[in-house]
């Protein structure tokens, strides 16, 4: 026979359960069924930067009240999210000096911790990194990295605690709807269980919930490689976190004397996301090391530690779908694009404002509705910077 529940979602990464755990501080009992097991997908693989530059002010706001979660863990979820902050440099190509500084001042007016520096307060700040080919970065001393598993299960735990639901090893395969609305889901055990709104939260598998209700997301996998090195003990303990576009590169410190590179180029796009991410692709590890000793030289002495990848789902925009869509009772929360850890905090909440009370309070996350993908009207940054990734 089958169950019910107030909301099904589908998916328990770090949006699922950010959603399930704003839904059930509202009174509302969701059920999050969760193929494999809680950060299973893009979040189990995330580098888990959080940082606030954004060039689009929807994305930044929805960062700034994300960062109050993280700094605030254990008093606004309980538990821990394994927050380390260690400042962050973000260095732009000259041509885009201008859009920086213009990113910088809508950042402050939000009210985020920001500020231009040149190109020699970077190097006091990092005295191994080469500074000559960019003037001035901006840096977020407030800025740092959490644990995206520990984030996840920490949200879900917390949800579970205010009457939320986890069912993993459940595989939705077919949403189910009358004419008009939804009804709720199968399951690949024979499994069914109703309930009026069912959400898609299934990050890089997203598209194929989607397409069970009839709605084309437009969304490629993104495929990302990602290394840590066992870092020159010349560096120090630790070292700020830096998205250098110059460099087409991140990287963050982490635990143990290591650091993690990643690359802004070369992630391949289409792949099935069910493929092997215990292994880089052939050729990452040459390639992250030649990007990274061009920014720190030093990093040559340097050793692999190991390399793995992950995948995302990638919207046309490279930017969230969130909102109604389709079928009445049919939600979206995807399309996270390779940068979607540190909004989930503010995203679950806004849109369980939206779900329950009507309208998101905490930042209007309507501009990300679906409605745009179809119409082909992409979300558009004032002060753009280069598409990435693609
Ligand atoms: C290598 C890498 C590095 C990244 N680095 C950063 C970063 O530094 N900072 C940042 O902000 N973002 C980063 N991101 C992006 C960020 O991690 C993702 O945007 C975010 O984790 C997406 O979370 P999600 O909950 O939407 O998806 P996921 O974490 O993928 O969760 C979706 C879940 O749905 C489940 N599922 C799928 N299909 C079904 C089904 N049919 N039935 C039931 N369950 C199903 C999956 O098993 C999965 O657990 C990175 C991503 C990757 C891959």
């Amino acid at each position: 026979m089958a169950q019910t529940s107030d909301v099904i979602i589908i998916g328990g990464g770090v949006h699922g359960a950010s959603l399930a755990f704003h839904l059930a501080q509202r009174g509302v009992k969701p059920l999050v069924l969760e193929k494999k097991f809680v950060a299973a997908g893009a979040t189990g693989r995330s580098s888990g930067l959080v940082r606030m530059h954004y060039d689009f002010r929807l994305e930044a706001e929805l960062v700034w009240q994300s960062f109050q979660y993280f700094r605030n863990w254990d008093e606004m979820v309980g538990g821990d999210c394994g927050f380390v902050r260690t400042g962050f440099i973000r260095i732009v190509q000259p041509e885009y000096e201008e859009a920086l500084r213009a990113n910088v001042k809508m950042q402050q007016d939000i009210g985020i911790p920001t500020l231009l520096v040149t190109a020699d307060d970077v190097k006091r700040l990092a005295p191994y990194m080469v500074t000559d080919d960019f003037a001035v970065a901006a840096y977020e001393p407030e800025s740092g990295y959490a644990d995206p598993p520990a984030t996840a299960m920490s949200l879900m735990d917390a949800a579970r605690r205010l009457g939320a639901r986890l069912k993993s090893g459940v595989q939705v395969t077919e949403v189910l709807t009358d004419d008009s609305k939804v009804l709720g889901v199968r399951t690949a055990d024979g499994g069914e269980w109703h309930a009026p709104i069912v959400v898609d939260a299934a990050g890089p598998w997203a598209d194929r919930i989607a397409a069970m209700v009839g709605l084309d997301l437009q969304m490629v996998t993104w495929s990302h490689d990602v290394m840590f090195l066992r870092r020159p003990k010349s560096i120090g303990p630790s070292h700020p976190t830096i998205i250098d576009d110059a460099q087409e590169m991140y990287i963050r410190p982490e635990r143990g004397g290591l650091t993690l590179v990643g690359l802004e180029v070369g992630n391949p796009l289409g792949e099935d996301p069910d493929s092997d991410a215990d292994h880089a692709h052939p050729g990452y590890v040459d390639r992250a090391v030649d990007h990274i000793c061009r920014r720190i030289p030093v990093m040559e002495e340097g050793s692999l530690h190991s390399a793995h990848t992950g995948y995302d789902g990638l919207s046309m925009d490279q930017r969230a779908i969130l909102g109604p869509a389709g079928p009445e009772g049919f939600w979206l929360n995807c399309g996270h694009s390779g940068t979607g850890f540190k909004i989930a905090p503010a995203t679950g909440l806004s849109m369980a404002e939206w779900m329950v009370d009507g309208a998101p309070q905490t930042v209007d996350i309507r501009p990300f509705a679906f409605d745009r993908i179809p119409a082909g009207q992409p979300l558009r940054a004032e002060h753009p910077y280069a598409d990435i990734w693609r």
